[in-house]
């Protein structure tokens, strides 16, 4: 059966880094691109890390319920794109999507409501000390390529940031799995998240034809056993 994992957890955690991790390590399993609203940050690229629009693009495709969800975070919006997800799910694959608590919360509901709730598989990333999310934000903000002014509100985009993630942070136990993002052990918190994709898959049901084709495997297997001689 094709999932669709979602990584939840406070921004600045790392969710990108193991989704980007977890698509190059293993087959068949793709990476979600989300719309925002966002300006983009000096390293990233329009349709490899989201896909930057502007809001009247953006409620545009509201309005064409282009969106399996959509939030506002911190002042700008994101969302998941439907047919993206739906088609790649469709097609065999399973897809990875990096998403808030609200959002999350939301694409559950609606697979529940369409009685595929197996179908979804909700990961919470949190982090080892709170002091290790703090600094990864700042490290991030400060090597965005924003504007002197906009820098200069670095303070308060933070504040604004870990305000959501002691909100987020009530919510750790509302989903499947948790996994704690390791000061300084990235692979070690990697192999855990790629354990669980493994074993998810492991409780995949095997197609009826496999216990069809054993069965006639083992009919020509007495026949001929019988037939060769002692
Ligand atoms: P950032 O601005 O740091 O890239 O993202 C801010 C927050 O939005 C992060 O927690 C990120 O996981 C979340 N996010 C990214 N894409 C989506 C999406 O499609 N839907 C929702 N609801 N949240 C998203």
């Amino acid at each position: 059966m094709v999932k669709f994992y979602l990584l939840i957890g406070p921004s600045g955690v790392g969710k990108s880094k193991l989704q980007e991790k977890l698509v190059s390590d293993l087959e068949h399993i793709v990476r979600s691109i989300s719309a925002t609203t966002r300006p983009p940050r000096e390293e990233e690229h329009d349709g490899t890390d989201y896909f930057f629009y502007n809001q009247k693009v953006f409620f545009d495709m509201v309005g064409s319920d282009e969106f399996l969800e959509f939030k506002e975070y911190a002042g700008e919006h994101y969302g998941t794109p439907k047919k993206f997800i739906e088609d790649t799910l469709n097609g065999g694959s399973d897809v990875v999507g990096v998403i808030e608590v609200k959002g999350a919360q939301t694409i559950i509901k609606q697979f529940e409501k369409e009685k595929r709730r197996e179908c979804v598989v909700s990961i919470f990333v949190y982090p080892e000390h709170f002091q290790d999310l703090v600094t990864h934000l700042k490290q991030r903000d400060t090597k965005s390529g924003y504007s002197r002014k906009r820098l200069k509100d670095m303070k308060r985009r933070i504040m604004k940031r870990m305000t959501i993630a002691v909100e987020e942070i009530e919510h750790l136990n509302d989903f499947d799995y948790r996994i704690c993002m390791r000061h300084n052990k990235f692979d070690e918190t990697y192999n855990q998240l790629r354990s669980i994709v493994i074993i998810e898959r492991a409780r995949d049901t095997v197609d009826e034809s496999y216990a069809s084709r054993f069965v006639k495997d083992y009919t020509a297997f007495c026949k001929s056993y019988r037939s060769r001689k002692a």
